[in-house]
């Protein structure tokens, strides 16, 4: 029997009906919860993703902010630009799309970012915070996933997870967030020797790849639960994940689709971190 479909739209609706109510009742409080977007260059993809958020934002009643600059600004014009927005009592979460221009540091750029306003995650401060499983921003794409394996009630403790892929932004926290709840985790890349031989055993796996249809049927138990983060063209240019979706399905027990997977989840997230990030400053106000 194919398995079944985790549906990240409905998922992100339902959610963002309740960052809704978050956002009313901060709004309440007289603070309007705001987004600050920082876009360099003109990467198609960039400017799509930032148009999305700028959406998301709208639909939940967060004030955004778009910060536009030609590939060309220097790395001291951004990071200056990032300072003032971390004084900026209207901003509560800052965010710089990624990649920047080779002659940018991103690791810099990150940096700069404050941690109380680091919506994405990434700063060092919020992954240690992660690791070592204190509060702090968790980084939306994994974040989301988490919250879909929720939803469905997916037991995590003691299972097998093999996450395949260990970027900083997806694959290694994923992996991390598996660990706190009690999974026992496999990371696998591109280095790892016989990767079928430990997907085969996995109870769930995490696809972040960015290879279309790279996890086949046959590297897949009976019943394991699939998420695929993967957003790759095939090759008649049509959306898709790193999960070979139709095979995959007949044997998996959940599955996420591309598109409408953890897609949907990721900016759905950014947008929950900047309201718990503007709930916080209200709650520090009040107690100061
Ligand atoms: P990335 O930085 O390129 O990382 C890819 C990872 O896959 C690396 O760790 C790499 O290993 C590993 N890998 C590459 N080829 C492999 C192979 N043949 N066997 C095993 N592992 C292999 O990508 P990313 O940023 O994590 O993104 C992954 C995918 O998710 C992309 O398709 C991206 O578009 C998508 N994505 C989707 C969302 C969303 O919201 N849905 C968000 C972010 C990313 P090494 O470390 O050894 O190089």
């Amino acid at each position: 029997m194919a398995g079944k479909l985790i549906d990240g739209k409905a998922a992100a609706k339902e959610i963002r009906e309740e960052i809704k109510k978050e956002v009313d009742e901060v709004k309440a409080q007289g603070v309007v919860p705001g987004l600050a977007v920082i876009l360099v260059g003109d990467d198609p993809a960039s400017h799509t993703y930032v148009r999305n958020k700028e959406k998301g934002c709208k639909e939940v009643g967060i004030h955004s902010e778009i910060y536009k600059y030609p590939a060309a600004i220097s790395e001291a014009e951004l990071l200056d630009k990032i300072r003032e927005l971390n004084e900026d009592k209207r901003i509560h979460g800052i965010l710089v799309q990624l990649p920047l221009p080779g002659h940018i540091s991103e690791s810099k750029v990150i940096d700069t970012i404050s941690p109380e306003k680091d919506v994405d995650g990434f700063h060092p401060v919020n992954v240690g915070k992660m690791v070592i499983g204190k509060e702090g921003f968790l980084p939306c794409t994994p974040y989301g996933i988490m919250k879909l394996l929720e939803r469905e009630q997916i037991d995590l403790q003691g299972k097998r997870a093999v996450v395949i892929g260990r970027s900083n932004i997806v694959g290694k926290p994923a992996g991390l967030l598996l660990l706190q709840r009690n999974a026992t985790v496999t990371y696998c890349h591109s280095k790892t020797e016989d990767l079928s031989y430990h997907t085969k055993q996995a109870d769930i796996i995490i696809a972040a790849v960015g290879k279309a249809k790279f996890l086949k049927a046959e590297d897949v138990k009976e019943g394991a639960v699939i998420v695929d983060v993967g957003m790759n063209r095939d090759e008649n240019g049509k959306l898709c994940g790193d999960v070979d979706f139709e095979s995959v399905r007949e044997k998996a027990s959940f599955i996420t689709p591309v598109p409408g997977g953890v897609g949907p989840m990721t900016i759905t997230m950014l947008l929950y971190n900047t309201v718990q990030s503007a709930k916080r400053m209200v709650k520090d106000r009040i107690s100061n």
